[in-house]
């Protein structure tokens, strides 16, 4: 049977959970569907947990700067409090029950499960007990983000490799690593890794 509401949020990253939010509070009646993680990308692959590990790389890099200015130093690089410091304080271990009960807490009405819209106003979801179909009175908010993309590059198919996603999680830095793509994303978490790295990362370019 159709489930009634005023509106639904289709993805609950910061942008959608921010509109759930705010309409919530507002007084309507909102439902608030996310596929992973309410909070999306930022808490828990993005933005606070690549600034742990920036700030990781920094103090490595200001340890390694005190000989030949303010005494002497020895920096041993170790991961691991990097990636407990990511696991607890950023992401609760990639879990959200903090950022769902935050939303149901100002009024929202939280389903997780995959949304597709099968009709005008009408938003079906795949959740882990079957099928949910909502019918929104006043609208429906897409806020469903960006996915990392796996470039069209030949072989890289067969090749393991990681995303922004297994480069937060991983709980052991590899002896050596190549990043493709130097942009804002690509920079960030090539640089604590690169910092401590044991055989060295280099920069090159693929063409
Ligand atoms: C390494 C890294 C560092 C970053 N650092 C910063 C920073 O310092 N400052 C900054 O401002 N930004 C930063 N960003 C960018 C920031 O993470 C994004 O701008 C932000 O997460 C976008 O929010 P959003 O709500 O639009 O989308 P998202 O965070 O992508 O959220 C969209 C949500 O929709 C869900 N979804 C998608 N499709 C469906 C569906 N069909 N049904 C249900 N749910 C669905 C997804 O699961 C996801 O949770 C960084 C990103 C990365 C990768």
């Amino acid at each position: 049977m159709d489930e009634r509401t005023d509106v639904v949020v289709i993805g609950m990253g910061p942008g959608g959970e921010d509109a759930a939010g705010q309409l919530a509070e507002a007084g309507l009646h909102v439902t608030g569907i996310e596929a992973r993680l309410v909070g999306g990308e930022c808490p828990y692959w993005g933005c606070v947990p690549s600034k742990m590990m920036i700030r990781a790389a920094g103090l490595l890099a200001e340890a390694r700067r005190i000989p030949g200015m303010a005494g002497a130093s020895t920096v041993t690089p170790d991961w691991g409090p990097v990636a407990a410091r990511i696991r607890a304080e950023a992401t609760d271990s990639w879990n959200d029950k903090v950022a769902v009960d935050r939303f149901t807490g100002k009024g929202g009405h939280f389903v997780r499960g995959r949304a597709r819209i099968t009709a005008p106003g009408e938003v079906t979801v795949d959740t882990a007990g079957g099928a949910r179909v909502f019918r929104a009175r006043r609208g429906v908010v897409i806020a469903t983000g960006t996915e990392p993309a796996v470039p069209p590059i030949s072989g890289l198919a067969g090749t393991p490799y990681w995303t922004n996603r297994e480069a937060i999680e991983t709980e052991e830095v590899p002896q050596s690593l190549i990043v493709l793509g130097g942009g804002a994303i690509g920079a960030r978490p090539k640089s604590p890794k690169q910092a401590s790295c044991s055989r060295g990362c280099s920069p090159g370019r693929a063409s």
